[in-house]
């Protein structure tokens, strides 16, 4: 009888093979040595034939969208990621990206805010070493994300690397060279992937619809905080951005001396409509302006917003997605603060 059932559930599991969309970018993972370095080269076909085992596990589709160094990668670009997505939504159960390392947190945090609650997974992932190298992390991280991508309990946006699930909105690239390249930033793993077994540690699934968004504004910039910058360069960055992003100092400090006039250049950005947002420079742990006198100088300005924890590279594109949306101060708020993917969190 055991058998039988054995049987049974190898042929319902067969016939449910999923469906995963494999959408490739370019990256190391796909890159050769050129006259001039590591260049993305590698066909997708020719790619896919080094980790042959996903075709049996799923049934899989391949395209490629482009074929860049993510060194290269534009906010243009993570629209059309999202685009290709929206397109083929109904057709597959899941996808994944294949995607230089440099800047995956900011494509993964961008398409947490341009795909929301996808009740289907969409996973990006890339590899330190290219696919063709003796000694690479890039089969293990293709196998494991179609692996994740064909879970049921899988959903919304994430990273797959090195065997960790992160979600969207809280992966960093922390080391250069080494296989663990990504942390998940003040925030537990999803799940991970060890011998094939998905483990989750969080249980994420989503229902309802996804929710597509196809409008970014990339006037968002970001000012690193070093002691002895004259806050006059606000005045520059408001003639052309919509958002400033500034990084102070611990656990939220913005210098307001003689020489340092932050307080009122600020208010100028901000009474000319500009979002100004403080976070920290400090990598773990995120803001908490009431702390310090430095701090809650300028919290006192109610339109100022505050990151807390969330990481730079969702800081950045969550404004870029806001001001796709809208430039009202109170709208703009309301949605900063909205926890999205895992996002922030008081
Ligand atoms: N420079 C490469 C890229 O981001 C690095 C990598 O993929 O690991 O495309």
């Amino acid at each position: 009888m055991e058998n039988h059932l054995h049987g049974l559930r190898e042929l319902n599991s067969h016939a449910e093979k999923k469906r995963i969309l494999v959408i490739a970018t370019g990256g190391t993972i796909a890159s050769r040595s050129g006259s001039d370095g590591l260049v993305p080269d590698i066909p997708l076909e020719q790619l896919l034939n080094y980790v042959p085992g996903i075709r049996g596990q799923c049934s899989l589709e391949a395209v490629q969208i482009m074929n860049l160094d993510s060194t290269n990668m534009q906010p243009s670009g993570w629209l059309t990621i999202a685009g290709t997505i929206r397109q083929r939504y109904e057709e597959f159960d899941g996808f994944v990206i294949l995607h230089g390392t440099d800047t995956m947190a900011y494509t993964a945090a961008a398409l947490s805010y341009l795909i929301q609650n996808s009740p289907k997974p969409v996973v990006l992932t890339g590899a330190q070493k290219p696919i063709d190298q003796d000694i690479s992390d890039a089969k293990g991280n293709v196998i494991q994300s179609v692996l994740y991508a064909c879970d049921d309990r899988a959903s919304d946006v994430n990273f797959v690397f090195n065997g960790e699930v992160i979600a969207g909105t809280r992966g960093r690239k922390v080391r250069t060279k080494s296989f663990n390249a990504f942390s998940s930033v003040d925030f537990p793993h999803k799940a991970v992937i060890r011998e094939n077994q998905v483990i989750h540690y969080i249980d994420s699934r989503l229902s309802g619809r996804v929710r597509f968004y196809d409008r970014l504004d990339e006037k968002v910039f970001v000012l690193r905080l070093i002691p002895g910058l004259r806050a006059d360069i606000l005045r520059y960055l408001g003639e052309y951005f919509h958002a400033v992003v500034i990084e102070g100092f611990g656990i939220g400090g913005i210098p307001n001396t003689e020489e340092m006039r932050f307080l009122p250049l600020i208010r100028e950005l901000l009474d000319k409509g500009v979002t100004v947002v403080a976070t920290t420079q400090v990598p773990l742990e995120g803001s908490d302006l009431d702390v310090y006198e430095v701090g809650r100088l300028f919290k006192r300005d109610e339109r100022l917003l505050e990151a807390y924890n969330m990481t730079l590279e969702a800081i950045v594109t969550k404004l870029m997605w806001i001001l796709g949306q809208t430039r009202e101060h109170a709208q703009i708020r309301e949605l900063f603060y909205r926890q999205i993917n895992y996002d922030l969190y008081q």
